[in-house]
């Protein structure tokens, strides 16, 4: 399953987040290293289309995509030296596909900051520092090894490795992020993505603001956009404190009123997951059916039969062909018979891309 680890410095809104984010509880509390546990929660993918297609076919149940959100606390200054808890932490984020980094852009004397003063732009560099020393930790250990092998055996791939880890390293002691490096050939691309480095995953920032800068960010969130803009980065503004208060609101209407206060359109939350759906490039395929009505999760550019195989790996082993209804024809049409009859229905082979919002019917021999 899809995972994303949120990082940052003690208290800058990472557990509130998180909690907004998940059904599952941790606990925020203005004191320092109190999240110490890394906190597992499920997020649900906000889709209105399955509700639309649910009114239409009536199945037992809604099944949407789910994400997996880790809260990882105890990043500090020294961590990648195994000061505070970081260290232990820092395994935590290799194990994710995306990285959330919050930093705080509200002030508020009641809520102590581990450095004495609002300033987010110091806090990124902190927390990307240490995951850039941790970085070049893993690639020294490993150029040690594989430098050895490259120059025995003249084995290519150990060459084509050893390439790559020092460019990573060059750019790291610059205290530039490994993402920011980019490779030209497949092998090398290949031999860049087995490293799991800390600073090449995927980055969203976001900026967590008081209410009242909610629709608008304020000076800290605008430094933050600056410098994602130089990196190419994706950034959102989210309100953490408001968030959690919209979220332990009971129904859809109150929080939708909560939000037209605000002059939001939709919660921080659901603009956060569809960033990182993009941020991924990720995109959603539906199954329609008496049973359920379900969201799938695949890689933008994926055919038909690795689609399949997202169900079921025989659904792509066995692949003959998918029928393949769009989105908009099947709520133009009002049912699947209607669009079948108004020849709309797709009949797909192999080569076809899936594209998102498709509703799919996978046929294949068992
Ligand atoms: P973490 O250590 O990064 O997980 O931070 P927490 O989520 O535990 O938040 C630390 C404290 O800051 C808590 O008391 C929160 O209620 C408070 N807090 C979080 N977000 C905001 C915000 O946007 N504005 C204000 N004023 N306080 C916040």
């Amino acid at each position: 399953a899809l995972k994303c680890g949120i990082v940052g410095l003690p208290n800058v809104g990472k557990s509130t987040l998180f909690n907004c984010l998940s059904s599952a509880k941790a606990q925020a509390a203005n004191f320092p290293f109190c999240t110490i546990e890394p906190n597992v929660g499920v997020i649900t993918v906000p889709d209105e289309r399955l509700t639309r297609l649910a009114e239409i076919v009536h199945p037992g149940r809604i099944v949407p995509a789910t994400c997996e959100i880790v809260d990882i606390a105890g990043l500090v200054k020294g961590a990648s030296k195994g000061e505070g808890l970081g260290n232990k932490f820092l395994g935590n984020i290799r194990e994710t596909d995306a990285i959330i980094h919050v930093l705080r852009c509200f002030d508020d004397d009641n809520i102590t900051h581990v450095d004495g003063t609002i300033d987010p732009v110091r806090d990124k560099e902190i927390i990307d520092t240490e995951l850039q020393l941790k970085d070049l930790e893993t690639i020294e250990a490993r150029l040690q090894k594989q430098a050895k092998v490259a120059a025995v055996g003249g084995n290519k791939e150990a060459k084509t490795e050893v390439g790559v880890l020092e460019a990573y390293k060059a750019a790291l002691e610059q205290g530039k992020n490994a993402r920011t490096v980019e490779f030209d050939s497949k092998d090398e691309v290949e031999a860049a993505r087995n490293l799991f480095l800390l600073t090449s995953k995927p980055v969203l920032y976001v900026c967590n603001v008081d209410e009242a800068s909610a629709r608008t960010g304020n000076d800290y969130s605008r430094r933050i956009e600056d410098i994602a803009r130089e990196e190419g980065a994706e950034v959102l503004v989210i309100a953490g404190k408001t968030e959690e208060d919209i979220a332990s609101l009971e129904t859809y209407e109150d929080k939708q009123m909560f939000l037209d206060e605000l002059g939001l359109e939709e919660s921080g939350v659901n603009r956060l997951i569809k960033k990182a759906y993009s941020l991924l490039n990720l995109e959603t395929f539906i199954t329609a059916g008496e049973m359920e009505v379900k969201a799938w999760t695949y890689r933008k550019g994926w055919k038909a039969p690795q689609c399949a195989g997202v169900i079921h790996t025989d659904f792509e082993k066995g692949f003959i062909r998918a029928e393949v209804i769009k989105y908009a024809d099947y709520i133009q049409y009002g049912s699947e018979a209607a669009v079948r009859e108004a020849g709309k229905l797709g009949i797909e082979g192999k080569e076809y891309v899936v594209q998102d919002g498709d509703i799919m019917h996978f046929r294949f021999n068992v």
